[in-house]
C-alpha cells in the first residue's frame, strides 16, 4: 500500500496587511471590522467585513500608513493599535513583587 508522504507546507490562509501590503498567514495579522461607515480594531469574536493588519509590526499602525484604506478611521484605529501595543508592553514585563 502506497503511503503518500504529508505535504511539508500546510495550507495557511494568508491575509494581506492594508498597510504594508504583504501577505501574510492570519494568525499573524490583526483584525479591523467595518463598523458603519468606518473601521474599528477586532477585539473579540470575529463578525462582518475584515481587514488585516500585521500584529507585530508598529509602522503599519500609523496613521498615515492607515489613511489610504481607512481613511477617517485612520486616527482611531491607529491610537486603538498604540494602546493595544502599550497594553502589551507593560504584561510583558516582570510583574513587580507586591508589598
Ligand atoms: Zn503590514
Amino acid at each position: 500500500m502506497m503511503i503518500r508522504p504529508e505535504p511539508r507546507t500546510p495550507h495557511v490562509p494568508e491575509r494581506t496587511c492594508v498597510a504594508c501590503r504583504r501577505k501574510r498567514p492570519q494568525a499573524e495579522l490583526l483584525r479591523l471590522r467595518r463598523e458603519g461607515t468606518g473601521w474599528v480594531l477586532e477585539q473579540g469574536r470575529r463578525s462582518g467585513r475584515g481587514a488585516y493588519l500585521c500584529a507585530d509590526s508598529p509602522e503599519c499602525w500609523t496613521e498615515k500608513r492607515l489613511r489610504r484604506f481607512l481613511r477617517g478611521s485612520a486616527p482611531s484605529v491607529s491610537e486603538a493599535l498604540q494602546t493595544r501595543a502599550r497594553e502589551l508592553d507593560r504584561r510583558a514585563l516582570p510583574t513587580p513583587t507586591e508589598g
